[in-house]
């Protein structure tokens, strides 16, 4: 297999086995592309990875998706050691050895590499070649950090949802963090809904509770009030945290039914950024979304080094 640095976290794809390679999309990166593999800045198209490769048959691996932004002050990533430290601990569940310290090198050298100012970054830490056992013990630890120029959003700003059928994985089975294999989850989601013609999946427990979406939190606005969806089985994202500590936003569980009665709903995550939502299962919000537009703006001033927060949240590459 070789490992491109062309799948997203939206858009998993990858070519079909003896067939030609599939023109490349509009969001496929197409300029030589340097990417830090196993200590090295090689090109992104050499490394393989054996068909024995442990993480891809039982999703033994462990991710992360973070963006650096073109600032006055040049390229920097934002909130670079939350990201770091919550795939930090994604490996260590795993048992693999993870050096911070290593990664935030890797990363900032691969930006440096591919001279990128705005750009979506994706490291990954994977168990390799070895038996077919589950045990992940004699396997070889790999990382890499691809980088790539797309902007990755959830659907434009006429994003479309609609409830999956599916559970998220409960919190007590997989914690919520960004585990290789904890992902089939969120791609059953979508694939489920976008077969209905959807651009978005949710998800909602037993308990009709609202979650999350396959790679995004939630926010409702409500008579001026923003509320952060809170939910154990959700990934505490970087970017709710942000949100939340920027506007001052409440974070509680929230019901379908005041989902369903909101003014405004938004999802936000490092991808989606914040991502105004029009449509939840035939239910249409405020095409405007004001309030929901005006919180995009603080987020992209802050990520953009303009907000009195930023100074403490870019890594300047
Ligand atoms: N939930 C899931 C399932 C995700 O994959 C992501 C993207 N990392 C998020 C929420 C948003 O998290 P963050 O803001 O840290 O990117």
């Amino acid at each position: 297999m070789s490992l491109s640095a062309s799948a997203t976290l939206e858009s998993p794809q990858r070519a079909p086995a003896q067939q030609q390679a599939p023109a490349p999309r509009a969001d496929t990166p197409t300029a030589p592309n340097t990417i830090w593999y196993d200590g090295e800045l090689i090109e992104s198209g050499r490394p393989q990875a054996s068909v024995h490769t442990h993480a891809l048959h039982y999703g033994s691996g462990v991710f992360e998706g973070i963006r650096a932004y073109a600032t006055k002050r040049g390229a920097a990533v934002f909130r670079l050691p939350e990201h770091l430290e919550r795939m930090r601990k994604g490996a260590e569940l795993l048992g693999m050895t993870f050096d911070v310290a290593e990664a935030t090198g890797a990363v900032l050298a691969t930006l440096r590499a591919n001279r990128q100012g705005d750009a979506y970054i994706r490291p990954l830490a994977w168990y390799g070649d070895g038996s077919f056992g589950l045990d992940v013990a004699g396997h070889p630890q790999h990382l890499m950090v691809a980088t790539s120029s797309t902007n990755v959003h959830l659907g434009g700003n006429r994003t479309r949802v609609s409830v999956s059928s599916w559970r998220r994985n409960p919190a007590s089975a997989l914690p919520p963090l960004k585990l290789c294999g904890a992902y089939v989850n969120s791609i059953l989601a979508k694939r489920e809904v976008k077969a209905r013609g959807f651009d978005e999946a949710m998800f909602a427990d037993d308990d009709g509770f609202v979650v999350e979406c396959t790679g995004a939190n939630l926010f409702i606005v409500r008579n001026g009030r923003v509320t952060a969806v809170e939910h154990r089985d959700a990934l505490p994202g970087i970017t709710r945290d942000t949100l939340i500590r920027l506007i001052g936003a409440e974070s509680r569980p929230v019901s379908m039914e005041e989902l369903r009665d909101a003014d405004e709903v938004f999802a936000c995550g490092t991808a989606a950024e914040v991502t105004s939502i029009h449509e939840i299962d035939g239910r249409e919000y405020d095409p405007d979304s004001p309030v929901a537009r005006e919180i995009a703006a603080v987020y992209a001033r802050t990520v953009r080094g303009e907000s009195a927060w930023s100074s403490g949240w870019l890594t300047e590459v």
